[in-house]
């Protein structure tokens, strides 16, 4: 079978012109591998390419031919090669300059019609899908990727690499839209770090990722970053909580665990106005050690002390935090600590299980005494539907850090390959990253 595909094209002007695309030599006696191959349609869609392209590039230079204040003919000052890199090959192009005309300022110069369209030399669609395969699969898995199912030129994984760094530039250097509606709570900051392998030259093991959501009552939104790289952490987090509605004014609430360079970082993108929220969970887990030592101290033989006091605070311990009483708690465990160290020296059969209770109860101690100010009545709180623990910064150390740079895809990462990662993975599962998306497009 013989199959020829022809394209009809309607100029502006209306002018048909008729033009064979592609002539397809299919075998009549085919062995259940009927239809269209992958290889056939690669052929087509890069020769419909260039014949659009061609066809495209020519209206554009004839629609420039005449002044727009004048109407006077600019003559062609000369042509030029350019090529354009698609989604559907690489393509070569002639394109022509014109002469400014002479009644504007600046005659004589020459200008190209075409300037703005080939300027980056490819199209925002390509650098988007470059970008958005690169933050999804590896560098070389995406340019696999892209070769197995397009007609694109060659890719290399240090292409892919490039124009994600260029993606995730734009994204961070894209003017944040201008929010009409002011949220009517501020927002809430989810934020967590993550560890991810460091390159040998940077002489460290580990590369910090501060990774979160920031949520509203009916919008959220991720954001990752690596601060050693960050041009300005503070300014990429608070276009994020400006795109979200805050009013500049209330404090956002931040959650996090005990780690202070968390909540600074949207200290500085708020001047200050935050109010931190220790996570409910890590203070829930050190008062389950303290618990569980304790249960395991009044259960050891021939116990000498009255198994009550200690398990009588160690038991309250949870709802006097749950509830914000903080001063009752410390006292409580004030007393379980002096407890546990006249046990610890003074009785050889129970040293070893009052000496682990002793270091928890030391642990969960000095943890409240840190984060002090951050401690909130949690019972209230939960009851009102409020957020009292990072799990949905957790999900997004999974989403945006461990799946593309964990410790387990034994990837080795630059501080600045790293943020460009994290920025442009957090545009991808968030849905910001499209061609339509005109601010990252341009
Ligand atoms: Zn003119």
């Amino acid at each position: 079978m013989d199959v020829r595909i022809i394209v009809e094209i309607t100029a502006e002007t209306g002018v048909k012109r008729m033009q064979e695309l592609h002539r397809l030599g299919l075998s009549g006696q085919c062995h259940g591998d009927l239809g269209l191959k992958l290889e056939h349609g690669k052929a087509l869609l890069a020769r419909l390419q260039r014949v659009i392209l061609k066809q495209q590039i020519k209206e554009i230079s004839d629609a420039s031919r005449n002044c727009p204040c004048c109407g006077r003919v600019r003559p062609i000052h000369d042509y030029r090669t350019r090529t354009l890199d698609t989604l559907f090959g690489r393509v070569p192009l002639k394109v022509l300059r014109r002469r400014k005309c002479s009644c504007r300022a600046g005659k004589g110069d020459a200008f190209s019609p075409l300037a703005r369209a080939l300027r980056d030399r490819s199209t925002p669609e390509l650098k988007i899908l470059q970008a958005e395969l690169g933050a999804r699969y590896s560098f070389r898995e995406a340019a696999r990727i892209l070769e197995t199912f397009l007609p694109c030129a060659k890719q290399h994984n240090t292409t892919i690499r490039n124009r994600l760094g260029k993606v995730a530039k734009d994204i961070n250097d894209a003017e944040p839209p201008v929010c009409e509606t002011v949220s009517p709570n501020p927002p809430t900051v989810f934020i967590d770090g993550a560890h991810i392998r460091c390159r040998p030259e940077y002489q460290k093991r580990h590369l910090d990722v501060v990774v979160g959501k920031i949520e509203t009552r009916d919008m959220c939104r991720r954001f990752g970053l690596a601060p050693k790289a960050a041009t300005s952490p503070a300014a990429q987090l608070r276009r994020d909580l400006d795109v979200l509605g805050w009013d500049g004014q209330r404090p956002v609430t931040v959650i996090s665990d005990g780690e202070a360079a968390l909540p600074n970082l949207i200290r500085g993108a708020t001047n200050g106005k935050v109010q931190h929220i220790l996570d409910w969970w890590h203070i829930s887990m050190r008062v389950q050690h303290v618990e569980n030592a304790i249960k395991g101290l009044v259960r050891v033989e021939n116990f000498p002390g009255v198994p009550v006091i200690f398990t009588k605070p160690a038991e309250t311990l949870r709802w006097y935090l749950w509830h914000g009483k903080i001063q009752t708690a410390g006292t409580d465990l004030q007393w379980l600590i002096a407890d546990c160290a006249r046990l610890s020296k003074a009785d050889t059969r129970v040293r070893d299980a009052a000496s682990r209770a002793l270091s928890r109860c030391y642990d969960l101690y000095s943890y409240l005494a840190n984060n002090m100010g951050s401690l909130v009545n949690y019972g209230r709180r939960y009851r009102r539907g409020l957020p009292i623990s990072t799990s949905r910064a957790e999900g997004c150390v999974d989403d945006i850090g461990n799946a593309r740079m964990g410790k387990r895809r034994r990837m080795r990462w630059s501080p600045q390959g790293a943020h460009n990662v994290a920025v442009t993975r957090a545009a991808v599962l968030d849905g910001r990253l499209s061609v339509s998306n005109a601010k990252i497009a341009a």
